[in-house]
């Protein structure tokens, strides 16, 4: 049975339903939750491992569509342009996984691309483009 990495964002109103546990009972699809932020009155966020049914996996993809959630597989790579980088610190404050931290003795930005999962909030908020997707 195939497995997807899928990021999902959704929308304050659905955070506390149980839309998860719904894609196992009516899909019969298996997940592992790799990251999650989910806060009360926020948007969500949560990237998953789907392993299942091809048709049930295009079936689940679509009930979650359904409710407008946004889904976007987990395939980018987000890259530190570090001869940009002015180490103003407005990535560090919105990405949702602290795959930014800074560097105690230089307060430089150190960014650990391990953690991303390409919600490419780092990339909105960089006044000078210096974080790049590639795909
Ligand atoms: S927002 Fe851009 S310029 Fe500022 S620290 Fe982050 S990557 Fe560097
Ligand atoms: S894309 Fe930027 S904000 Fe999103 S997880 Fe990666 S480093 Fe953090």
């Amino acid at each position: 049975m195939p497995t997807k990495k899928i990021v999902l964002k959704f929308p304050p109103r659905l955070v506390e339903q149980p839309i998860i546990y719904k894609l196992v009972k009516d899909f019969d699809l298996e997940f592992n939750i790799l990251k999650a932020n989910i806060m009360p009155d926020e948007e969500g966020l949560l990237v998953l491992e789907l392993t299942g049914d091809e048709k049930k996996y295009n079936e689940g993809i679509k009930y979650l569509k359904s409710f407008g959630i946004l889904i976007q597989p987990l395939s980018k790579d987000v890259v530190l342009d570090k001869e940009k980088c002015t180490h103003c610190g407005a990535c560090v404050t919105v990405c949702p996984v602290g795959a930014f931290t800074v560097d105690e003795k230089t307060r430089k930005i150190v960014f650990d691309n391990t953690k991303c999962i390409a919600c490419e909030l780092c990339i909105n908020a960089c006044p000078l483009q210096a974080m790049e997707l590639h795909f």
